[in-house]
């Protein structure tokens, strides 16, 4: 695939479009943006940063370099975790949609707000409270406040009601996104004019998908539609030790499987192992064995349940039966040390520090050795314990810690896995390093049927796409009625 650099010209049309002081093609300016991609191993630095305000500009802008061949790059937060949002060569523009910060309108009754694509989840967690303070939007739980609301739905992450209401994309009611054809389509029943975004379903076979987990592939998005949810009055964690992952799935599964009345009350169901507390100050300052923390009272695998509930009865009533489920788990013939199974009793102040929103819980893991990549899979709930097990197998091997978290998505319908790779950014042959461990867990992972979360250009997608030819056709097909010149973020999802 040919690409054309942008050249002098075209900067001085970029310019014309949204304003001189909104194009750089600074080297300083361009690099910053490449210090953003903590996680990306093989960012490149893009040729120009353009940072529109208006949907008409971005329209102008992609028209322009449909015709000449110049490759755009959406970012909302900038962000994302893995490998999605740094470039790959060729670096092309860069679009940076911060200045799209607009927060449009808020429906309360239909439960919906409509957002652009640079509100941050900081900004939409601050504006709810002050004006519509009974609210919720759904933030990622665990992503800087700095990351936007529509770069996670794009990514489908998990929000901080993924655990009962299903990952960020289900969450979103539709869309307006721009295409380089030059269209502006607009998403679920917004298509029709005039019409509220109350139906994601829209007009007939729905298209919104097409643009979910792109990785802006295939169009920038310029105004997201995602629900909102009241706050209960009544909210808590509730926490319970084990000694492996195999008890932590069975039991919590116990609890997902009631999903009336208790499991869509847990909107967060999230748990991990001992050295997710270790990873996150530097590997220099803190004991790296378990005995230290085993002290501390951490137990070496753990659930947490954050539960929401319109009465102080309804929540006792979760909680209870948690801890009854807990108690029974144990005699059952699944469990595999029912002595360690125990409540781990939270102090009010973890409680308050884990109902914050937005946490701020997941960046110290840059601490440990300066660099960390999450690499993250979907797999069948009943499949995260043989992934905690196997995945820190290969970890072990390659001498990473074998940081692992887990969370439920649908009531552990699906089980999302995270291990956090934590390596010294400093050193060269650390990076070959986390690749080839990517690479070997990349393929055992596919071998069991599990399905990575924002797929690399690298390895992820090849090695995916390469067991599905198929979807790959027709994707690329859909690609090409958006994008027929494959100038969107080229090389993610293997496009071209
Ligand atoms: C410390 C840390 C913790 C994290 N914790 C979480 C977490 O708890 N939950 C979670 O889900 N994720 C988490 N992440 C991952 C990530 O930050 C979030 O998913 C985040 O919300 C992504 O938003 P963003 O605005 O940064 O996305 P970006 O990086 O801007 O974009 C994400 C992808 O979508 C594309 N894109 C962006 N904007 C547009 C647009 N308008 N139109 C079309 N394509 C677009 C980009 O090209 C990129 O490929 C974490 C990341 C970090 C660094």
């Amino acid at each position: 695939m040919h690409y054309n650099k942008p050249t002098a010209d075209d900067i001085e049309h970029f310019q014309s479009i949204v304003g001189k002081q909104y194009v750089s093609d600074n080297p300083a300016i361009r690099a910053s943006y490449l210090a953003k991609s903590v996680m990306g191993l093989e960012s490149q630095i893009a040729d120009v940063i353009i940072r529109p305000r208006y949907t008409e500009e971005i329209r102008k802008i992609l028209v322009w370099c449909n015709t000449r061949k110049i490759p755009v790059s959406p970012i909302s937060g900038g962000l994302s975790g893995g490998f999605a949002c740094p470039l790959i060569k060729p670096g092309g523009v860069q679009l940076d949609l911060s200045r799209m910060n607009r927060i449009i309108e808020v429906d309360e009754d239909n439960r919906y707000v409509v957002i652009e694509p640079g509100v941050t989840a900081g900004e939409l967690w601050a504006y709810f409270e002050k004006y519509h303070p009974a609210f919720c939007p759904p933030i990622a739980d665990g992503a800087p406040p700095t990351a936007t609301v529509m770069g996670d739905a794009i990514d489908r992450g998990f929000s901080l009601v993924t655990s009962s209401m299903g990952p960020q994309g289900q969450i979103f009611m539709g869309g307006e996104v721009v295409v380089p054809q030059g269209d502006i389509i607009r998403l679920g029943s917004w298509a029709l004019n005039g019409v509220k975004p109350f139906y994601k379903w829209g007009l007939g076979p729905e298209l919104f998908s097409l643009f979910m987990g792109s990785q802006g592939a295939m169009g920038v998005f310029t105004k997201g539609v995602v629900k909102i949810f009241p706050h209960p009055a009544h909210k808590t964690i509730k926490a319970w030790a084990m000694s492996n992952p195999y008890d932590m799935q069975n039991l919590t599964l116990e609890a997902g499987k009631l999903e009336f009345g208790i499991a869509h009350n847990t909107v967060m169901v999230q748990g991990g192992n001992w050295p997710l507390i270790m990873t996150r100050w530097p590997k220099d300052k803190v004991p790296n064995d378990y005995s230290f923390y085993e002290k501390m009272g951490i137990a070496p695998w753990w659930m947490n349940w954050e539960i929401w509930a319109q009465s102080a009865e309804e929540q006792d009533f979760v909680e209870k039966t948690i801890d009854r489920l807990a108690n029974e788990f144990k005699k059952n013939p699944k469990c595999k040390d029912p002595d360690a199974i125990k409540e781990w009793k939270l102090h009010p102040k973890q409680v308050a520090s884990r109902l914050r929103k937005p946490n701020k819980i997941a960046i110290p893991y840059s601490y440990y050795e300066a660099g960390f990549l999450f690499i993250t899979w979907y797999t069948p709930w009943t499949d995260s314990a043989d992934f905690c097990v196997e995945y820190n197998k290969i970890l072990k091997k390659y001498d990473f810690p074998e940081v692992m978290w887990v969370a439920s998505i649908e009531r552990c319908r699906q089980a999302i896995c995270m291990p956090i790779v934590c390596f010294d950014s400093s050193k060269p042959e650390d990076f070959q390093r986390v690749q080839d461990m990517n690479r070997e867990s990349t393929e055992y992972c596919l071998s069991r049927g599990w399905i990575n979360y924002r797929p690399d250009p690298y390895i992820h997608a090849p090695e995916m796409y390469s067991r599905a030819g198929t979807y790959l056709k027709y994707l690329r097909k859909v690609k090409e009625m958006f994008d027929p010149n494959y100038i969107m973020h080229p090389g993610r999802l293997m496009l071209p």
